[in-house]
């Protein structure tokens, strides 16, 4: 497959949870061929469109090259103490809360690791958050209220095994095309059916059998209607009730409620439960239309509320999947990346944990209490409690709710330092210090996807400039800030031994984490594996033994009730505004923009508006809009479409103050948030539109 002189490596598509492995061929204009890894479990050869761009996302035109202070270009030593003594006084003055980390699901897991040690072990401060706050830590917080750890238990071999499919709030042909892929193959190969649960008619309702257009955030009530319905029916099961907790007081809570919220009529409700509860071989696939809610952690537990009640969990071919928006999601989550976590999913309010962790590390503290959440965060930041902040690989000022209020926010901070790929970024431009970090193609490390499996990304190109990775950077500003022996590392294979480690710790715990196994293993070699790997707990599947994780080994049915999204639609802003993503685009652009073909698919920022909605207002067929909220306004072209339905409207958030100033979307999206998780609801703001 390679030319003489040219090494083929396997590696990991940075894009979405789904994980593909991808063959990279560098060439010799510099540019690199990108293909399927036919041999990855993820993806068996296949790649989506964004995937198989990746070749033309690689150009060095847009890169940073070389670290800045002040927009000077400086060298590495300079800017490494610049930012170690920043911190270090800052700590020394304002105590160790007064600084903080934003950090990516972008991020590999060694980096994560080094990040969440630094902060957690020797800062001695949780203010470690990250961006997949806004993507699935609904799910993180529903996982570990049901089963006492953040245990993803389906894998992708469940789909294949499925007679239904059932994705809720999930546009999974767009956003999670390889796995979509594999859910149609499965549909041809044995009849699988298909049902969407989504406020809007999306690309994933083409090829199903049923779409439920519910009221936007009702997913609660529907899925109580259904709980009820399986008792109803006698579709509980009993044996497998035994254990569970809760499964009476989530059944009162359940039927409390009949349905009516969802906006559906009684036919369809009743087609939805006759179809869910007569198929035992029952996947739910969720993603962010659950997740990015003020009850996202209630609409998880109320999908696993009704495969516990039937014992659909741990078996081939039914159970709940949680699908990520990020490639590195779950790994981050693993090491404990987020603001409430320890890592390898101990728990921060556990004495024994955190005593255990810090003899490991022999860090000189770790903090007994959560750390701030990304919105949280930023309101300190804004507030001038947080003094001292390092993003590294995102750009909250685009990508955070209210982004307008988050942007002023870091422009106001005292000192705040960037890593990332490029300088041309709304955040970038913002920093005091910008670092050059590699990018994915230059980069060793490993990944975690939606279904627990790692898989190893592996470095084809050479870092242009003075780029370098991500866990090097943040291990030099710790030897810098004094802890020298605990960042000593030389290569990312060091840090995964040591996190591998530190997972058997998690393990002799009882957690559900556990890739001690992986220790010995040669790390340059390493094939995609699905953890758990250890001597207490080998292959994928959890919970086949009707074990979790709570003190009592048993699972908790949680008791949820629907409640609306917090902002009310009123004669000044009559329309709900929902958010997404496009199929060719990915985040905010920073790569995927890059590609002429992946920008042609959808080229410029646009709002859906149903017909009758465009007629009331005088707007007509790719007409410009100008979109109210209470927090900010963009300007749109409007697409007149039945696939929103009438009062709401949705807009994708790629688009940046770099690519589009007046679109920036999130500058839209009011800073609410699920108070179990903290995740922000993004997709049900309220706007007014107007034709320009
Ligand atoms: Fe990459 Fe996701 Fe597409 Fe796979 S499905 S190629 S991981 S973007």
């Amino acid at each position: 497959m390679a030319g003489a002189g040219r090494k083929t490596v396997r590696s990991t598509c940075p894009y979405c949870g789904v994980g593909c492995g991808v063959l990279l061929t560098p060439q010799p204009d510099g540019g690199l061929d990108v293909r399927g890894d036919p041999d990855h479990p993820a993806n068996f050869g296949r790649l989506c469109s964004k995937g198989s761009a990746l070749g033309e996302t690689v150009g060095t035109g847009h890169r940073l090259l070389t670290p800045r202070i002040g927009g000077r270009e400086v060298s590495w030593e300079s800017a490494l103490d610049t930012v170690a003594e920043r911190f270090a006084s800052t700590i020394a003055e304002h105590g160790p809360d007064s600084v903080a980390f934003y950090v990516s699901g972008q991020l590999l897991t060694e980096d994560y690791y080094v990040a969440n040690k630094l902060m957690k072990g020797f800062i001695g401060s949780a203010n470690i958050d990250t961006n997949s706050r806004l993507c699935m830590a609904s799910t993180v917080a529903g996982h570990k209220r049901a089963f006492g750890t953040d245990t993803v238990p389906g894998t992708y071999e469940d789909i294949e095994d499925a007679d239904l499919v059932v994705l809720v709030g999930s546009n999974l042909a767009w956003c999670h095309p390889v796995l979509y892929q594999r859910v149609l193959a499965a549909r041809k190969a044995r009849g699988t059916r298909i049902i969407v649960v989504d406020p809007r008619r999306t690309a994933s309702c083409d090829g199903a059998d049923m779409h439920l257009a519910l009221e936007p955030g009702s997913d609660v009530a529907l899925f109580n209607r259904l709980l009820a319905e399986i008792d109803a029916r006698g579709a509980v099961d009993a044996d497998f009730l035994g254990n569970t907790t809760g499964f009476d007081a989530a059944l009162e809570q359940a039927r409390a409620e009949d349905g009516t919220a969802t906006g559906l009529s009684e036919a369809q409700i009743a087609a939805f439960c006759t179809e869910w509860i007569g198929t035992e071989k029952t996947v739910t696939i969720f993603s962010q239309g659950v997740n990015q809610s003020s009850s996202g952690s209630d609409k998880v537990n109320a999908i696993l509320n009704c495969h516990l009640a039937t014992g659909r969990i741990g078996k081939p071919g039914c159970g709940p999947l949680s699908v990520t928006g990020q490639p590195n999601a779950m790994g981050g989550r693993e090491v404990g990346g987020l603001a409430n976590m320890l890592a390898c999913h101990l728990d921060l309010e556990n004495a024994d944990h955190r005593a255990a962790v810090r003899e490991f590390w022999a860090a000189p503290t770790v903090p007994d209490a959560p750390g701030l959440k990304a919105v949280d965060m930023f309101d300190a930041v804004g507030e001038g409690r947080i003094k001292a902040l390092w993003i590294i690989h995102t750009n909250p000022a685009v990508s955070m709710p209210d982004a307008d209020r988050v942007r002023d926010a870091i422009t106001g901070c005292d000192f705040t330092v960037v890593s990332d790929i490029t300088a041309e970024t709304d955040t970038a431009r913002l920093a005091d210090v910008l670092l050059p970090a590699s990018a994915w193609a230059e980069k060793d490390g490993t990944v975690t996807n939606s279904d627990r499996t790692i898989s190893r990304q592996r470095a084809a190109l050479p870092a242009p400039g003075s780029a370098r990775p991500d866990w090097e950077i943040l291990a030099e500003v710790g030897r810098r800030m004094g802890w020298q022996g605990a960042f000593d590392y030389q290569s990312p294979a060091e840090i995964f031994r040591e996190y591998a480690a530190l997972s058997g710790i998690a393990g002799s715990f009882g957690r559900d984490f556990d890739i001690s196994g992986l220790v010995g293993e040669d790390y340059d070699a390493l094939q995609p594996t699905r953890w758990p790997v250890s001597a207490r707990r080998e292959g994928g599947r959890f919970f086949s033994d009707g074990r979790f994780f709570h003190a009592d080994q048993k699972a908790r049915l949680v008791p949820v009730s629907w409640r609306p999204p917090v902002a009310k639609t009123a004669p000044r802003y009559p329309f709900r505004l929902n958010t997404g993503r496009t199929r060719d685009q990915w985040h905010t652009m920073t790569r995927t923009a890059l590609s002429a073909r992946l920008s042609a698919h959808l080229a410029e920022p646009f709002l859906e508006i149903h017909p009758a909605d465009a007629f009331a207002k005088g707007i007509g067929s790719a007409d410009l809009v100008r979109v109210d909220s209470p927090q900010g306004s963009a300007i749109l072209r409007a697409r007149i479409t039945d696939a929103v339905r009438p009062g709401q409207v949705f807009a994708p958030m790629h688009w940046t103050g770099e690519t589009a100033p007046s679109a920036r979307i999130d500058a839209l999206v009011a800073a609410v948030t699920d108070p179990v998780s903290g995740q922000p609801e993004s997709k049900a703001s309220v706007v007014n539109v107007t034709r320009l």
